[in-house]
């Protein structure tokens, strides 16, 4: 199953990303409060950069996780982690690091989720008189008119 070990492979990605983006602003948290600690980096902006930082890597996750769990939305999460670990640049962006693995990871949640329906999940069921595979939604089968069980959600 491509599909699967894409998807699962995309939310290691995202989780990974989103910790080390998490874990690189923990790093530079003392800077706050250090009136001699300058901020490192192009990007990091004090305060902005922490918050930045702090709610990017919470929205990495976030995205990562429910991309992972609800793979019918993975196009719409996959985007929210994309966007997130790119703006994640505004608080140190995990070194780069974790920046380039949530936007690889958000990247893929993406392709898998616009790659084709989730069986169960208003895709496709298999004739139980012909065989054939019809959408869920068919109460008949169109090629042998066969009546399909009703679909429990
Ligand atoms: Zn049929």
């Amino acid at each position: 199953m491509v599909r699967d070990s894409r998807i699962a492979l995309s939310f290691v990605f995202g989780l990974v990303g989103g910790l080390l983006i998490l874990t690189t602003v923990l790093l530079f948290l003392p800077s706050l409060f250090s009136p001699y600690y300058g901020y490192p980096g192009p990007f990091a902006y004090g305060l902005i950069g922490i918050t930045m930082g702090i709610a990017s890597g919470v929205l990495v996750i976030v995205g990562a996780t429910m991309s992972f769990r609800r793979p019918s939305q993975g196009v719409t999460w996959g985007i929210v982690t994309v966007v997130f670990g790119a703006l994640s640049l505004f608080g140190f962006g995990g070194f780069g690091v974790g920046m380039a693995l949530a936007v690889t990871g958000g990247a893929l949640a993406i392709v898998s989720g616009a790659s084709g329906p989730v069986p169960g999940q208003g895709g496709q069921r298999a004739c139980t008189s012909c065989g054939m595979l019809i959408a869920m939604e068919f109460a008949h089968c169109p090629h042998c008119g066969h009546t399909m069980a009703p679909i429990l959600r």
